[in-house]
Order: C-alpha cells, then sequence, then structure tokens
C-alpha cells in the first residue's frame, strides 16, 4: 500500500460525537430513531434535531447509508449506517458490513466531505467479531481511498482500549502488505 494512502487513514482512541471532522458516521439501527452505545451517544450530543430530521428520512436497510445535518455536533454531518447482526457469519454479514463502509464513504464523497469519522460498526451489540470486522473495515476502507479523492482523511475512532489495540495492530499489518 502507498505511502500517501497510509497518511489519509489513522487510528484514535475516543468518544466520537467530539471529533472534528466534517461527518461522523452513526452505526445506527434500520429504524434510524436512535439506541444505545453510539447511536444514543450521536443523538445525545446532536440535540432533538437529529430525531427529527431522521424521522422524515423513513429508515434505513441493513448495509446502506443516510445522511442527515450534524445540528450541536462539530461534525457537520451525520452519516447513518446499518451494520448486520452477527448471526455466526452464514447471512451475507461480512458484505453487508463492507457495503456499510462503501456506502458511507460514497455518500461523503457525494456531500464535498473531506474529512469523516467512523466508530467499530456491528461490534457492539451487534455481535460482529472485533477481528473480523476490523479486518473488513480496513481492507474497504483502503480500496475506496485508492480509487477516490474524497474524503481526503479516514479516522477509525474506537471507544475502548480493546478495540483501539486491535485496529493498530490490523491497520499496521495491513500498511506492510
Ligand atoms: P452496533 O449495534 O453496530 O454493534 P454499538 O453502538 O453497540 O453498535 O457499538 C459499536 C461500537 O461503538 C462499539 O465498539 C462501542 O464500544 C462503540 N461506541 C460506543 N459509544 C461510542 C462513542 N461515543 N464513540 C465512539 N464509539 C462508541
Amino acid at each position: 500500500m502507498s505511502d500517501e494512502l497510509d497518511t489519509r487513514l489513522s487510528v484514535e482512541q475516543g468518544d466520537i460525537t467530539r471529533q472534528q471532522v466534517d461527518a461522523i458516521v452513526n452505526a445506527a439501527n434500520e429504524s434510524l430513531l436512535g439506541g444505545g452505545g453510539v447511536d444514543g451517544a450521536i443523538h445525545r450530543a446532536a440535540g432533538p434535531e437529529l430525531l427529527a430530521e431522521c424521522r422524515s428520512v423513513g429508515g434505513c436497510p441493513t448495509g446502506e447509508a443516510r445522511l442527515t445535518q450534524g445540528y450541536r455536533l462539530p461534525a457537520k454531518y451525520v452519516i447513518h449506517t446499518v451494520g448486520p447482526v452477527w448471526h455466526g457469519g452464514g447471512q451475507d454479514e461480512d458484505a453487508l458490513l463492507a457495503a456499510c463502509y462503501r456506502n458511507s464513504l460514497a455518500l461523503a464523497a457525494e456531500h464535498g466531505v473531506r474529512s469523516i469519522a467512523f466508530p467499530a460498526i456491528s461490534t457492539g451489540v451487534y455481535r460482529f467479531p472485533l477481528e473480523r470486522a476490523t479486518r473488513l473495515a480496513v481492507e474497504t476502507v483502503r480500496r475506496v481511498l485508492a480509487s477516490s479523492e474524497l474524503p481526503e482523511r479516514v479516522v477509525f475512532v474506537c471507544f475502548d482500549e480493546a478495540t483501539t489495540a486491535v485496529y493498530r495492530e490490523i491497520l499496521e499489518g495491513a500498511a506492510d502488505g
């Protein structure tokens, strides 16, 4: 992988709602009406206007993405994507998770987003195995960036130390291959 690509990708530990980027990605559910985990944190930080806009969007199928304003967040936009619930791997979970990253990045590029932050989609309540999800996330984002100028910068924001460690290891490993 080229050095230029490596400078466009990074890992940070923290709260995605605090990220100073053009767009943050929400690991939402199909209703788009809010939930726990990162979804709850984003709705709390963005304020009630976000839920009102989500209501008007009318839901989002698994693997797809929808864009709203960021309201009280530092980020201008929230890109809501719905990761797959892990059922053991036989229900297209890998392809659906990769689609979340691809569709979110495509929507971001359409809106001129230069910087975007992703949480570890599906690895919380949806129980997707962390290493497998991280490999897919990194591979998919790298592949998109290699053929697209936007977004210029992608940050993987990990909430806890264990997730951060896995992301760092896989990102560094992928840089060698
Ligand atoms: P899913 O339902 O897609 O599994 P979750 O919100 O349960 O989504 O978890 C996805 C990931 O988001 C987990 O790694 C969780 O620790 C992380 N997370 C929770 N809150 C935040 C936050 N404020 N910022 C970034 N990541 C978060």
